[in-house]
């Protein structure tokens, strides 16, 4: 955590969950403080309050400083022992860790993957790896309250379904949440990678902007968007997924995993970058290869970047003359490349309107690695504290 302001800042519409980040944070010690941040009445949240001391998620303690009168008693988390375990999956790589109720990551580490292995290996592995983890750094008496999972791909949200995923072969149509019902007692909630990493951001970065769009920009490309302080899904949870948008490209245009032509993941994304310097005979294998030989210099791979960039900026001017966010963040190994940073910046002022730009923040993610981990774990503290 590099801002320590940022937490204690309401999001519009505080919900259940948003009530227990103020009180995790020490911005809220009180119902009062509640009810003044939120902008709630006393007895709402009074109300919400006494449902999270009755799910063990809030518990008072002692009492607080008096203004003259009775003194009011102290809410905190309990964040005794390892609660939550998170899952964040990428196409080579996957982050697992768990946290404590706060949302505070206690241990992350990477493992490498091959989605290519299928759901049941690699979601099986992980779910054997991060009960380890949960188990090895839970304290005496510690409630496992459930396992965040992000997916590199589009998940129905309604069942947690994976429905067409890029890059996935033999991961279409499988039921992530009911594999894991099958395997553990733990609430299992499944999201895709960039809604993961877009929430992650928010909450712990900049609590306080009500609109804003986090592109994940690695292997694949897609954003995840934060409208009224809240994710926004829309209504089957392909909100944000720019990935097979069309842009303008050179004759031919590339051909993309879903059967078009000049789709944004065709041209922009990791996958593509890599694809295309190899049809140029460069010796390049992974999106690292990609970045040493644009951090070397090699005009070839830093002309693709700056193309990249142009395109992402391409579909993001529509998004925000569309949306009008206050912010536009960027993330995934992309975020780190700064010739695909600069065009992406030049396209997006010279297409959006004023009006959208004036006090537009564009920016790189500064979460850093645990971002989607972050996010997995508001996804369960949500979900517990304001179960469906
Ligand atoms: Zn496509």
């Amino acid at each position: 955590m590099t801002d320590d302001e940022a937490p204690g800042v309401a999001v519009q519409g505080t919900n259940a969950g948003e009530m227990l980040r103020l009180v995790a944070t020490g911005a809220a010690a009180s119902r009062a403080d509640l009810a003044r941040l939120s902008g709630l009445s006393p007895s709402t949240v009074s109300q919400r309050v006494e449902t999270l001391i009755g799910r063990g998620l809030l518990r008072e303690v002692g009492a607080g400083k008096s203004r003259g009168g009775r003194r009011p008693r102290q809410l905190e988390v309990p964040v005794d022992g390892v609660v939550i375990g998170a899952v964040d999956l990428g196409a080579h790589h996957a982050r697992i860790g768990t946290l404590d109720l706060a949302g505070r990551v206690v241990e992350s580490r990477s493992l490498e993957v091959r989605v290519e292995d299928g759901p049941e290996s690699v979601l099986g592995t992980l779910l054997t790896e991060v009960t380890e983890l949960m188990r090895g750094a839970s304290g005496p008496g510690a409630v496992l309250r459930g396992i965040g999972v992000g997916i590199p791909g589009p998940v129905q949200h309604s069942t947690g379904r994976i429905v067409s995923p890029s890059r996935m072969p033999g991961w279409n149509g499988f039921d992530v949440v009911s594999f894991f019902a099958g395997r553990t007692d733990v609430p299992v909630v499944v999201d895709n990678d960039a809604n993961l990493m877009a929430l992650g951001e928010h909450r712990w970065k900049h609590p306080e902007l009500d609109h804003a769009v986090y592109v994940k920009a690695g292997t694949g490309i897609g954003a995840g968007v934060i409208s009224a302080g809240r994710l926004h899904r829309g209504g089957q949870g392909s909100a944000g997924d720019i990935s097979h948008c069309q842009v303008f490209t050179a004759d031919p245009a590339p051909l993309c995993s879903c059967g078009n032509t000049g789709c944004l993941e065709a041209v922009a994304s990791g996958a593509a970058l890599v694809s295309a310097l190899r049809e140029r005979g460069l010796p390049v294998q992974s999106l690292p290869d990609v970045m040493r030989l644009i951090d070397d210099g090699d005009r070839h791979a830093t002309a693709l970047a700056r193309n990249a960039g142009r395109s992402i900026g391409e579909i993001l001017a529509v998004v925000v003359n569309f949306f009008n966010p206050q912010a536009v963040a960027i993330g995934g190994l992309l975020a780190d490349c700064e010739p695909l940073l600069a065009s992406m910046r030049s396209v997006l002022y010279e297409r959006c309107l004023p009006l959208a730009t004036q006090t537009l923040l564009i920016e790189r993610l500064s979460t850093g690695a645990d971002v989607g981990i972050l996010g997995a774990g508001q996804l369960v503290i949500d979900r517990v504290a304001d179960p469906l």
